[in-house]
Order: structure tokens, then C-alpha cells, then sequence
């Protein structure tokens, strides 16, 4: 069973004694984004001590590739000076000081950049302020993607869209519902439904009809970043990269996940303690992107985002110049290509966004 005793849990239970049960979404964005006990906030998430390695933390391989696909559709969009180089939710900033550094050999691109980083987390932000400082690049710091000046723009999200909150309906033998967090007898937390029946069109249309039981989860966070997303591409060319781990089609069933030290964690058991995220539906992501008018480049897999821009021939001439240093190099590189299912290759897509008439250029 779920104590919930953690200082955030301690003010959920109040919260919710005094105004009832919370969707599950507003259980997530408060467990991840407490302006004092959410998780980002307050916890050191990333590396073999934390919670969670995520691909910039396994190897520079990944930064540096990221940096010859940035370099190669500035090239695309015409060389354009400025360009706003945005990333969302860069945690420790070890994706954006390998970019940095791989962009060093182009010096016309570099000259260009106008970096931008979208981060909520006043600790995080340290974090990156000081990989930055490392690269000697300067950035600015923004709450969310509106306040970032308009103009051309190539965007990189890495783990970003699975921070999202996602609403779970379920269905019922009286049409589908919410799920939200109350408490049960005890006082502990515990699942359960809201009584209102939700409307049916939330759920896309195949997926409607469902038996008892069966549950499909909703990210609203989409619709602002589709239309943040169009806004720029209005004013300039657009390409955005998202690299997240779901699935390609939208589909029945709960991903939402807790992971703690390594492992999977009840997510009601901690609130605020455990990474919460939920696989990302890159169908109903690319749906409401080109809804908003944008283009969306068929996904690839992580694996053959990689190859294509060029893995093998980087990861040789890093081992070359590291021989002691090989052994690490490659174990890196084959985690983060790794085709089983459940391997990094295989479970993460990487999605690109663009603006129409802007090609892909892997
Ligand atoms: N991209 C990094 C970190 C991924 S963890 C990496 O690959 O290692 C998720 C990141 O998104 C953290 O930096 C977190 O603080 C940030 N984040 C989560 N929700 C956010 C939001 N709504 N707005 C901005 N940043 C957010």
C-alpha cells in the first residue's frame, strides 16, 4: 500500500481532503513541478547516483551528433544569422555543451547561434549555466517557449515531452471518465474516478469504443507547444527535434511510471521522491502538430536517427583519439543504439517538426 510520507504528500493529502480527489495530470504536475517539493525542483534526478541516465549523460556521441544535424539544416534554411537555438527542459546542459563544442569546427554556424534554453527549474538551470560557462557561450533562461524572441529556429528536446502531464480516462460501463488521486479509508492515496462521464471525442475515433476497463491517456501540453511551434514558423523556418521514448501509434494502456534509483517506483508511493513520465503518443503528437498548420517528418527510431547522422564515423575517431578510453566509448555508443525493444535504439523516436518546405536532412 502507498503512504504517501513525503513533505509533498503531506500537502497533497490536505489539498485533496479539502477540495476532493485530483486528475491524475494535476497529481503529475505537482509531483514534477512543486515550486518547492516537485521533483525537478528539488532532487538531483540524472547520473548513476540519481534516478536516471538519459542519452546526453551516456555518451557526447549523442550532443555532438545533435550538433552536425543542427549545423546541416541551418545550411538547409539558408545560413541564417541570427539563429535561435532552443532547447527544452536540458537538465544537467550536457546535450547543449556537446552541441556547442561539436559546432566549434564550423565557425560560421557558431557565430550564428543565439541559444535559448526553456527550463523550469531554478536548480537545473545552475546546472546548465555552468556547462555553458564551460563551452564559453552565453545563453538566456526562459519559462516557457512564448518568451523566446521570434526568428529562425532549430529546436532539440531530449526526454522533455515524457515530463508532460498526461489526463488517463478510462473506460466504464457508463462511457469514459477521469482518473484522478484521492484517498482511501486508510488516508493513503488511491486511484479512483471521477463521476462525471467524459465526451467520447477526446479519445481519437478508433480508439472510442472500448471495452470496460480500458484506459487511454491524454497529453493537453501538446496543443500550447503545437501552437508556440506554429507561431515561430510564421515568422521564420522551423525545424524541432523531439527524441522521447513511446509509441508510434496511439493505443489503449497506462504507461505512467515512477522510477527511483534505478527502478521502478509505485507513483503514488513518493510523491515528489520519483521521476514521473509517461511514453509519449507520437501519433497524437503529430497530429496536433500538422493540425497547427506544421510539417512532421516520418519518426525514425533512435538507432537510425544516429546512423544516419553519422555514428559510426564519429564514434571511431573518438575512440582513436581516446584508446584508453575505447572500451567506455563503445559501450556507450551500443547502449545508446541498442535495438532489443526495450533498448534505447529501439523504444526512443526521434520526431522533427518543421516548418513547410523545410526538408529533414538525415
Ligand atoms: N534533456 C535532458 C533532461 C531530461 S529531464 C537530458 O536529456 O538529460 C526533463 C527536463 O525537462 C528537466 O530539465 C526538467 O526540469 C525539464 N522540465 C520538465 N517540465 C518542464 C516544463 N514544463 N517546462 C520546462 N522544463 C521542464
Amino acid at each position: 500500500m502507498s503512504t504517501g510520507d513525503t513533505p509533498l504528500g503531506r500537502e497533497l493529502k490536505d489539498l485533496i481532503a479539502a477540495e476532493g480527489p485530483i486528475p491524475v495530470s494535476r497529481y503529475m504536475a505537482l509531483c514534477l513541478g512543486h515550486p518547492r517539493h516537485g521533483y525537478y525542483r528539488a532532487r538531483e534526478p540524472f547520473g548513476a547516483a540519481g534516478d536516471f541516465v538519459t542519452a546526453p549523460e551516456i555518451s557526447q556521441v549523442f550532443g555532438e551528433l545533435i550538433g552536425a544535424f543542427a549545423a546541416a539544416t541551418w545550411q538547409a534554411m539558408g545560413q541564417p544569422s541570427p539563429l535561435r537555438l532552443v532547447e527544452l527542459g536540458p537538465g544537467r546542459g550536457t546535450l547543449m555543451a556537446d552541441l556547442l563544442r561539436a559546432a566549434r569546427s564550423m565557425p560560421d554556424f557558431a557565430g550564428a547561434l543565439d541559444i535559448h534554453l526553456v527550463e523550469t527549474s531554478p536548480r537545473l538551470r545552475e546546472h546548465q549555466r555552468e556547462a555553458l560557462h564551460a563551452t564559453g557561450a552565453s545563453a538566456s533562461w526562459h519559462d516557457d517557449l512564448e518568451t523566446v524572441p521570434a526568428g529562425a529556429t532549430i529546436l532539440v528536446a531530449n526526454e522533455f515531452l515524457d515530463a508532460l502531464p498526461v489526463r488517463q480516462l478510462v473506460m466504464t460501463e457508463r462511457g469514459w471518465r477521469e482518473r484522478v488521486v484521492g484517498l482511501d479509508a486508510g488516508g493513503a492515496f488511491a486511484f479512483g474516478l471521477a463521476p462525471d462521464p467524459l465526451p467520447p471525442a477526446l479519445v481519437p475515433e478508433p480508439l472510442r469504443q472500448a471495452p470496460a476497463g480500458s484506459v487511454f491517456e491524454l497529453c493537453p501540453a501538446f496543443s500550447a507547444i503545437a501552437d508556440a511551434l506554429a507561431a515561430r514558423a510564421a515568422a521564420g523556418p522551423l525545424a524541432a527535434l523531439f527524441i522521447d521514448y513511446g509509441h508510434l501509434a496511439s493505443a489503449h494502456g497506462e504507461t505512467l511510471q515512477a522510477v527511483k534509483a534505478h527502478a521502478f517506483a509505485d507513483p503514488l508511493a513518493e510523491p515528489g521522491h520519483a521521476d514521473l513520465t509517461a511514453h509519449v503518443d507520437f501519433a497524437a503528437f503529430a497530429r496536433t502538430m500538422t493540425t497547427a498548420g506544421l510539417d512532421v517528418a516520418p519518426p525514425l527510431t533512435q538507432r537510425d536517427l544516429l546512423f544516419r547522422l553519422g555514428l559510426a564515423a564519429r564514434a571511431e575517431a573518438l575512440a582513436r583519439a581516446n584508446p584508453a578510453a575505447f572500451e567506455t566509448i563503445r559501450s556507450g555508443v551500443e547502449r545508446l543504439v541498442d535495438p532489443a525493444p526495450a533498448g534505447m535504439g529501439a523504444l526512443f523516436k526521434a520526431v522533427l517538426v518543421h516548418s513547410p518546405g523545410l526538408r529533414p536532412v538525415w
